[in-house]
């Protein structure tokens, strides 16, 4: 039997959140981070902790996004082959982040 295509999940080519317990030189390495809150494109996996996090071997990938109007949206998964993440004012946002 055919295997199904599974999706490849976008992967996270730059994130400039150095104070992110994720970050390691401007590499963002949780396996999945999650996008979005009710109106901001915010990463909202960013967490400043003392602990290094992640997995260090593995650069981080959007698990989910719930920016359901970016125009790379469909079905509250991100369709972007890849995004960058980085400070907008005092917020830590996906900066592909596009208006349909
Ligand atoms: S590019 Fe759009 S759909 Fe993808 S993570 Fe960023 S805001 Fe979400």
């Amino acid at each position: 039997m055919a295997a199904t295509p599974v999706m490849q999940l976008p992967v996270i080519s730059e994130c400039s959140a150095e104070g992110c317990a994720y970050n390691h030189e401007h590499t963002c390495h949780a396996v999945a981070i999650t996008v979005g809150d009710t109106d901001a494109p915010v990463c909202d996996t960013f967490v400043s902790a003392d602990t290094d996090g992640g997995e260090p071997s593995v650069t981080g990938r959007v698990g989910a996004c719930k920016m359901a109007d970016c125009r790379h949206n469909s079905g509250l998964e991100c369709h972007a082959p890849a995004i960058s993440v980085g400070y907008e004012q005092e917020q830590v946002d996906c900066l592909t982040y596009a208006r349909a």
